[in-house]
């Protein structure tokens, strides 16, 4: 049976990360996976994480099944994070998932569910996971225009005229905050009109949020999801605690959504857990148990939250620094786009031959559609980047 299987293509991003270990470069520069790297390059561990951690090594009793939503209580504290006081809890769903891509799964599950003619529309370019997932998953997928590699912001005009064309019942797939892979995000007035051209068009919302906090902060990272929740009849919200968390390897997500009314939302609800049962029943509980203990706890929330920010506030200087060092060089403006970028990526806009050459005689390892983590960069390498990027006439 096994040998009618054919060979999957290697995840690229993966691949790269092996030949940048392989590459016997002591300058070398990883900018490619997408995991935050302090100044010394290491992930660590958020203080207030493994502060929940030690006391829940003092403190946990048992290791019995929580339910097949999770943890009532990592529910409500992630709605309170995300949605705020945006919309009535009476009409939101939630339940815990293996990460941010297990809420997504989860998600696009509870479309093919609801409406299995639903087209679900993506930004183009968006998360490659996004694509091979519903590809997988068999669900038809049409792109929406959204980065303009000219300009290195979002291409809105194309935008809005692409997500005009989806019929009722349809997904569009937004990235909450700090979209990956180009680091390009919408304006608040820009928001307003996606709404409202996704009403008129009776099409669905839903939002992968998974980076809250990387981008302009906690509260305003999380804006523009409460406003599609508020405004729209019905949404769905992919949530990671990867990112903010730094918790990666704990795989912590939620899957929420906002219906119109309680009653509805009980059978959602019920759905979300019967989707739980049928993929893996019961979601991990170690890192949604640390998460709801630092939300819920008013020293460790507030040690998390300043720590959070020294990592956004940390990246937002690296891109500055970075953009100021090509304006010198370059004597132009035209990088100015990596300052405006929020989050931990941004995508050049050059061709897959130039990232070939940074990689080939500098070093600099970059995703092939010229994604660079920033959080990879340190005060040292942003101006050996900028270098490069110039030297190989980008
Ligand atoms: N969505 C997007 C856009 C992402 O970039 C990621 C992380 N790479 C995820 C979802 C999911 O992350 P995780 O499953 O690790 O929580």
């Amino acid at each position: 049976m096994f040998d009618t299987l054919k060979a999957q293509p290697a995840d690229k991003i993966l691949a790269l990360m092996q030949a940048f270990k392989d590459d016997p470069r002591e300058d070398k520069i990883d900018l490619g996976v997408g995991v935050y790297k302090d100044a010394h390059g290491n992930t660590p561990i958020m203080r207030a994480v493994k502060a929940a951690e030690k006391r829940l090594w003092e403190e946990e009793t048992t290791k019995a099944y929580t339910g097949l939503a999770g943890d009532p209580l990592f529910s409500e504290r992630m709605i309170s994070l995300v949605l705020g006081d945006a919309v009535s809890r009476e009409t939101v769903s939630a339940v815990a998932t293996p990460g941010g891509t297990g809420a997504v799964r989860q998600g696009f599950d509870l479309v093919k569910m609801a409406n299995p003619d639903a087209v679900v529309h993506v930004s183009d370019p968006t998360w490659p996971n996004h694509l091979s997932i519903l590809k997988h998953m068999g669900l038809p997928v049409v792109p929406y225009r959204y980065f303009d590699s000219e300009t290195g912001g979002v291409d809105f005009t194309g935008m809005i005229a692409d997500i005009a064309q989806s019929k009722p019942g349809d997904i569009v797939l937004l990235h909450g905050c700090c979209h990956n892979p180009t680091g390009a995000n919408l304006t608040q007035g820009q928001w307003t009109q996606v709404i409202e051209t996704i009403n008129s068009v009776g099409a669905v919302p839903m939002i992968d949020l998974a980076y809250q906090g990387f981008g302009d902060g906690l509260e305003a990272d999380a804006g523009p999801t409460r406003q599609v929740a508020k405004s729209c009849p019905e949404t769905i919200i992919a949530a990671s605690c990867s990112k903010n968390f730094g918790i990666y390897r704990e795989r912590t997500g939620i899957l929420m959504t906002v219906a119109q009314d309680s009653g509805t939302r009980t059978v959602t609800q019920g759905t979300l857990a019967y989707l739980n049962r049928q993929n893996y029943s019961f979601p991990p509980d170690h890192g949604a148990r640390l998460v709801l203990m630092v939300l819920g706890d008013e020293g460790l929330r507030a040690d998390w939250e300043a720590e959070l920010e020294e990592v956004r506030t940390g990246m937002l200087e690296l891109r500055q620094m970075l953009a100021d060092e090509l304006r010198t060089l370059s004597g132009s403006d035209r990088f100015a786009f990596l300052g405006q970028h929020r989050g931990m990526f941004s995508r050049l806009g050059c061709s897959p031959e130039k990232v070939e050459k940074l990689r080939a005689e500098h070093g600099i390892y970059m995703v092939g559609d010229s994604r660079m983590n920033i959080a990879g960069l340190n005060r040292d390498t942003v101006p050996r980047l900028a270098k490069a990027i110039i030297d190989v006439g980008i």
